[in-house]
């Protein structure tokens, strides 16, 4: 049922992009995300020229838990037991040192939320669970929902929450409809925080354990969201490439997704022969087309702008203030462009050697 779904999916939208001349199928979707096709393109190639870095740090995984090589129904093992507990203010006092070490207004920004309340954090029978920031509107403060538990994981969602909430405090210059960052933008402040939070984990750190599961998380993330959204994205567009030719047969389908995930996993991972039915559980296919680029992207431009405050200091910061207050007011490539980061291929590979860097260290951890 979902191979006749996704192929009346795929000729439903050609028939679309033939009427209203769209020269590709993800046309549309760069139109709607304001992005320049060449600046996706570039993306997605530098990115899959660098999925040797996943698969050096898979080896080395493989290697610590004393495997030939990690099924990838293994890839998320976690390598320590997971017992360390963090009390509300030990969480807090983290994250705001974390922001605070890369500016003191962004943790300010950040302090108004803890000290006036504005953070549902306990657990309670019948609150929604997971957690988001409401932006609310540019006239009002934002809330946060969390879920707290005391784990390692939950003080990162409060790093990522706290991100989107001092985001919308800095647009909240910009109105109503410039109010929200544009998609590829939207989890720019999120996923910066909790790199702050990372790197002030790891300082502290002493016990090399820990500090290779930090590390190793900190992994698993940049690559579940930078290189594996790639692939699905590749999947995504030879389906709809294929189905040019007629229908597809479910081997077929499955085919495609062996072969986008092979070129990801290599020869460091063993794909279990079920998974080649993977690309049936991934709703993004169904509901809302070729947005896993937007995942891609954000992680990498994440990544990119941490490396540029590594590299240039405090002078970065300010430019980094200025984009998020740009709120939804401007183009992705032009709001970057405004603080001087051209998306071209070599700050993709920016982003990328970011990655690399962190493998090499869990590398020299492993030993
Ligand atoms: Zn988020």
């Amino acid at each position: 049922m979902l191979a006749h779904v996704l192929n009346t999916l795929a000729l439903d939208h050609q028939v679309d992009c033939e009427m209203r001349n769209y020269p590709h199928p993800m046309a549309r979707t760069h139109m709607g995300n304001s992005l320049p096709d060449s600046v996706v393109e570039t993306m997605m190639r530098v990115t899959r020229e660098n999925y040797g870095v996943a698969q050096r740090f898979w080896r080395a995984k493989a290697k610590l838990l004393g495997m030939e090589r990690l099924a990838n129904t293994d890839l998320y093992a976690p390598i320590t037991p997971s017992d360390a507990q963090y009390s509300w203010p030990e969480s807090v006092g983290h994250v705001l040192a974390a922001y605070e070490a890369f500016s003191p207004e962004l943790s300010r920004l950040a302090r108004d939320f803890v000290e006036k309340g504005w953070i549902d954090a306990e657990v309670r029978v019948g609150k929604d669970d997971g957690a988001f920031c409401s932006g609310t509107w540019p006239g009002h403060h934002p809330y946060i929902l969390l879920n707290y538990t005391g784990q390692i994981r939950d003080v990162f969602t409060l790093a990522h929450e706290l991100g989107h909430g001092v985001h919308y405090r800095r647009s909240s210059n910009q109105p109503l409809f410039f109010y929200d960052a544009p998609l590829v933008l939207a989890e720019t402040a999120s996923v910066f925080g909790e790199m702050l939070l990372n790197r002030r984990l790891l300082s502290q750190e002493t016990d090399p354990v820990r500090r290779r599961s930090l590390l190793c998380s900190r992994i698993e993330d940049a690559l579940s969201t930078a290189y594996r959204q790639n692939v699905l994205t590749e999947f995504e567009l030879s389906v709809h490439t294929g189905r040019k030719g007629g229908q597809l047969s479910r081997d077929e389908i499955c085919q495609k997704w062996w072969d986008a995930n092979a070129a990801l996993y290599g020869e460091a991972v063993d794909m279990n022969p079920a998974y080649r039915w993977g690309w049936s559980y991934i709703p993004h296919f169904i509901h809302t087309r070729f947005y896993c680029y937007a995942y891609t992207f954000g992680q990498l431009l994440v990544l990119g702008l941490y490396q540029r405050w590594v590299e240039e200091g405090d002078a970065f910061v300010p430019r980094f203030l200025e984009l998020l207050a740009k709120g939804g007011s401007e183009d992705p490539a032009e709001a970057c462009a405004a603080v001087g980061i051209t998306l071209d291929e070599d700050f993709w590979r920016a982003g990328n050697r970011a990655i690399e860097s962190l493998v090499e260290e869990f590398e020299a951890a492993v030993g």
